[in-house]
């Protein structure tokens, strides 16, 4: 399989359920790089070390001290292609802002990004990584003239 840049980032009420998926794929992830923020980077290392997975893990910064701005400045320079960024949605982050850029640049570079594990579990399975054909379409910010489409 083509070799990627993975980005791993998880809040701390997330980073279990990181952990978890994490070690389920070990076996697929020590094929490619991780990028991570600070401690889900560092919990990751050490729930491969347990079960003697080694892998290239590189950690940023905690993401609230700016790790969310590294990954989101290599989102902007393509250096990631995929990221999984489980977000604790049931509770507020002192790092909002950032959690909001890494976000939008994701969607502004057209990478991948996972919030949940059953996409995540999609991204990591799809036959698209290998298929020389595909090439992902170029997004379109096109004007649009709602009165040319009335509605009541
Ligand atoms: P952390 O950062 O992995 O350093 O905890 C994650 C985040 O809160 O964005």
């Amino acid at each position: 399989m083509r070799h990627l840049t993975i980005a791993l980032v998880a809040h701390d009420n997330r980073k279990a359920d990181m952990i978890e998926w994490a070690v389920l794929n070990a076996k697929f992830l020590a094929q490619h790089k991780l990028v991570c923020t600070g401690t889900t980077g560092s919990l990751i290392k050490k729930a491969f070390d347990e079960i003697k997975i080694s892998a290239d893990i590189v950690c940023m910064h905690s993401g609230p001290m700016g790790g969310d701005t590294e990954i989101a400045a290599m989102v902007v320079r393509k250096e990631v292609n995929l990221a999984v960024f489980l977000i604790d949605d049931l509770n507020p982050q002192p790092h909002e802002a950032d959690i909001q850029m890494l976000l939008r640049q994701c969607r502004v570079h057209n990478v991948p990004i996972a919030c949940n594990r059953y996409s995540a579990d999609l991204m990591i399975t799809s036959r698209l990584w290998d298929d020389d054909a595909y090439e992902p379409a170029e997004q379109k910010y096109k004007p649009f003239n709602r009165t040319d489409f009335p509605t009541t």
